[in-house]
């Protein structure tokens, strides 16, 4: 700008740039125990819609723990967090949090797409019949419509010949391609991963990502959970270092990757670059 102030500098009301309206997920002082050992110690994150963030940390340092608190598979201590400006698990009345009935909690779930290292898929259900149960199930579409748009998913993640197969006579890498389009095929506005390719095979890695990848140029919402450098440096918009249940660091994943301010984002690096 030409008053050499940078755009980024407070004002002295305080407003920032970014509105809470463009931020899909907003987790705030975010503490989660269990029993007396506090895993989750204050986490604060926000993820805008479009942005793909991932998450990186040594193991036990509460990512995969995080991730199940945001679609309230772990009920938090403390804090709050919000998904599409809803606040998850609670409303506020009167100043005042209440929980939510477990069927106002799943149809918040639903909206969330969850992929986890292992695919867990339906065993005795064709590929095909693996995307087409949930939507159905839960009376989101009908049959014929189901079947019509888990094809083109599943020729979207690049099995279009597999619809009739079984999970057990597809490689790991297809599985979880499977799993995608599963998740995708409830028409979540935000996805999660929980290294979703750590259990696989090293030369059936590149083709999970590259179906992530074309997902976040579509533009969905994703928090990524991986061990994958590069994925995080070429598709994520921000980096965010957890260690013993708290941000360590976290920005863009180049500034992040090439200027590790701490000693633990440092230490960490060093042992998976
Ligand atoms: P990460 O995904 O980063 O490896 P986790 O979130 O899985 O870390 O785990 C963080 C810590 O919480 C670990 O010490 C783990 O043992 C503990 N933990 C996770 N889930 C449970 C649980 N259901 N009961 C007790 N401890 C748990
Ligand atoms: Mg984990």
């Amino acid at each position: 700008g030409g008053d050499g102030v940078p755009a980024s500098a407070g004002t002295a009301t305080g407003a920032s740039a970014g509105t809470a309206t463009d931020l899909m997920v907003r987790a705030e002082q975010v503490h989660k125990s269990f029993g007396s050992v506090e895993v989750l110690k204050g986490i604060d994150l926000e993820v805008r819609s479009g942005e793909v963030c991932c998450l990186l940390g040594p193991s036990g340092s509460g990512k995969s723990t995080f991730l199940r608190c945001i679609n309230h598979l772990e009920k938090i201590n403390a804090g709050r967090i919000w998904v599409d400006g809803e606040l998850i698990g609670y409303r506020e009345r009167g100043g005042k949090l209440h929980e939510m009935r477990e069927k106002e909690v799943a149809a918040q779930r639903q909206a969330i797409g969850m992929v986890f290292q292992r695919f867990n898929l339906f065993p005795h259900m064709t590929v095909l019949e693996n995307v087409v149960e949930a939507p159905v199930l839960l009376g989101r579409e009908k049959k014929a419509a189901a079947r019509e748009r888990a094809a083109a998913l599943l020729d979207r993640v690049g099995l279009s010949d597999k619809l009739g197969n079984y999970p057990g006579q597809l490689s790991g890498g297809q599985q979880q391609r499977v799993a995608i389009a599963r998740a995708l095929a409830m028409r979540p506005k935000l996805m999660l991963f929980d290294e979703p390719t750590s259990a696989l095979d090293p030369e059936l890695v590149g083709e999970v990502l590259d179906v992530m990848k074309d997902l976040a140029r579509d533009g969905m919402t994703m928090i990524v959970v991986t061990h994958e450098i590069g994925f995080a440096r070429e598709v994520g918009d921000s980096l965010v270092f957890m260690d013993g249940g708290v941000v360590v660091e976290s920005g863009p994943p180049r500034e992040v990757l090439a200027n590790p301010r701490h000693s633990r984002t440092r230490d960490f690096l060093a042992r998976v670059l």
